[in-house]
């Protein structure tokens, strides 16, 4: 039998684990090292490079390096921000606005759950390495804030990589799983989880083994990255001001910039001041041109004044719903590489009024977590009851563009709830459902989960029709709907319309790619 394993695919790095002796422990890659950053290249000759040989090599190869690719998975690219459509590669929007990552070299294009699925792979691989046995399985972890069509994109992206998801579980639960397996007494716990391109906070309440989330709030297009953007801003509109060229129009020197700005931002945790230096950034008339300047910490954190407020609203968000008051708060696990940040650690310190816990490694433990879960789904782990929620509340289209919430954000999962259609005209044999997945009141304003029309409703007055349409969440944050025709008894057939997510058949055949 193959080992389930837990992976924590991050917007940055990835990472893998597994448990042994009782306890999750990282395995390090072919390079040595603990974290493999979520990058896939293809070189000149066409070789797929992963981690950090892919990583090495963006400046010189930048429209055949993906890198940040989780940012795309499970969304339109009609969904898409300016900021984020930003990278040294191409994408463009496919015919079903879906997001195509554009691939040079090789003349094709992928979907991002193929490039995130290359990343798994290396993973998994690593994995058998180490372990001596074959991986089939694995527990992937996902930010809590992730929707629907999300949590079906990743799932999807373990699938085509050749592995059984036996779960996808919310990061900061995975975080709180394995900083809570050895805590003796009950507490609160937050966990403010800040990654490469995701934020997350989640309450839960541990002890006795039991983990109950209470509420969870979050961003899944801010992280790390947005501040590496405030920096790249930064240098490219000084750089513009003084010479008069937009750095960021050339793909190389885009790259040169994020890279630099990154590590800027990184060093700017652990100094005050910080110099960057990019030599023949660009060429004019005058000859070549370098980029030669110093950030300090106070200047870096001025740029990202619009940043902190949006990491604060989710954390307010997340006290309020779980109802509790910042000193009701026991313990503050700090997660992700953003949370290293001076000024992140400081506001989160004066919100929650209490110094965080220091003792989690932040770039390990979600993907500690996980291999945990894969342990209590092997049955390897005992004793441990895990109890999620749904971060989005789920809801459906009614007269006037409203969403009519059916299961409210925070509710425990797996959950079943159901509710009654009927039709608005006689003899009416068809009604469409729009499933919806969001807070806001308009449907238009919430995400489309997709549409389901019921058919085959027999001829009979308006209104009398009854049909009974159930939603599933399962234990992944994943929705199953199903309908049935109270007069009949029979069950409805479904078709989905604009999902997000790949459909089956093109799984299917990427999964027949891979292989190959
Ligand atoms: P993760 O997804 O948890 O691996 O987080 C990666 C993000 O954390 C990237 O945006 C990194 O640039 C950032 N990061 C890592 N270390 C630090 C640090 N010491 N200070 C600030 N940001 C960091």
């Amino acid at each position: 039998m193959g080992k389930v394993v837990g992976i924590d695919l991050g917007t940055t790095n990835s990472v893998v684990s597994v448990m042994e002796g009782g306890k999750p422990i990282v395995i390090a890659n072919a390079e040595s090292m603990r974290t493999t950053p979520s990058v896939v290249a293809f070189s000149k000759d066409g070789e797929r490079l992963v981690g950090q040989m892919a990583r090495r090599q963006a400046v010189l190869n930048p429209q055949n390096t993906f890198a940040g690719v989780k940012r795309y998975m499970g969304r339109k690219y009609g969904e898409l921000s300016a900021d984020s459509k930003r990278v040294p590669y191409t994408i463009r929007r496919g015919d079903n606005n879906e997001v195509r990552i554009q691939c040079p070299r090789l003349e094709k294009e992928f979907a991002p759950e193929e490039i995130s699925s290359m990343i798994l792979r290396k993973l998994a691989e690593e994995a058998s390495r180490y372990l001596g046995q074959p991986v089939t399985g694995a527990v992937i972890t996902v930010p809590a804030y992730f929707n629907d069509a999300q949590r079906q994109a990743t799932r999807n992206a373990g699938r085509i990589a050749g592995l059984e998801v036996k779960r996808i579980l919310n990061e900061p639960t995975a975080a709180a799983l394995a900083y809570g397996l050895d805590q003796q007494y009950s507490q609160t716990v937050l966990v403010f989880d800040l990654g490469g391109g995701t934020f997350d906070v989640s309450i839960l309440d541990v002890g006795d083994g039991v983990f109950e989330v209470r509420s969870t709030a979050g961003d899944t297009q801010l992280g790390g990255t947005n501040f590496d953007k405030k920096i790249v801003d930064w240098l490219a509109d000084d750089f513009l001001a003084a010479e008069g060229v937009d750095l960021r129009r050339d793909r190389q020197s885009l790259q040169r910039l994020t890279e630099a700005a990154e590590k800027a931002k990184i060093e700017l945790s652990g100094v005050n001041v910080t110099e960057i230096n990019l030599p023949f950034i660009t060429a004019t008339a005058d000859g070549p041109k370098h980029l030669e300047t110093t950030l300090s910490r106070s200047q870096f954190e001025g740029l990202c004044g619009d940043l902190m407020s949006r990491l604060r609203g989710p954390l307010k968000q997340a006290l309020t719903d779980a109802g509790l008051t910042p000193d009701q708060i026991d313990e503050v696990v700090l997660v992700g590489g953003g949370s290293r940040m001076p000024m992140v650690h400081d506001m989160v310190r004066s919100l929650i009024r209490r110094p965080p816990n220091q003792n989690v490694n932040p770039d390990e433990v979600v993907a500690g977590g996980a291999a945990i879960q894969a342990g209590i789904l092997t049955q390897e782990v005992q004793d441990i009851l895990l109890l999620d929620v749904t971060p989005l509340s789920l809801g459906l289209e009614t007269i006037g563009g409203v969403m009519k919430k059916v299961i409210p954000r925070n509710t425990t999962i797996p959950v079943r709830r159901s509710d009654i259609f009927s039709t608005s005209e006689n003899n009416q044999t068809m009604v469409e459902v729009h499933v919806l997945q969001g807070e806001r009141e308009m449907a238009a304003d919430n995400k489309a989960l997709g549409r389901f029309k019921l058919m085959g409703i027999p001829p009979a007055p308006r209104g009398v029709p009854q049909v009974q349409v159930a939603f599933d969440i399962d234990a992944n944050g994943i929705l199953q709907v199903s309908a049935m025709d109270r007069t009949t008894g029979r069950e409805q057939s479904l078709t989905i319309q604009g999902s997000a997510t790949l459909s089956e058949e093109k799984v299917q055949q990427m999964i027949k790619d891979a292989e190959e």
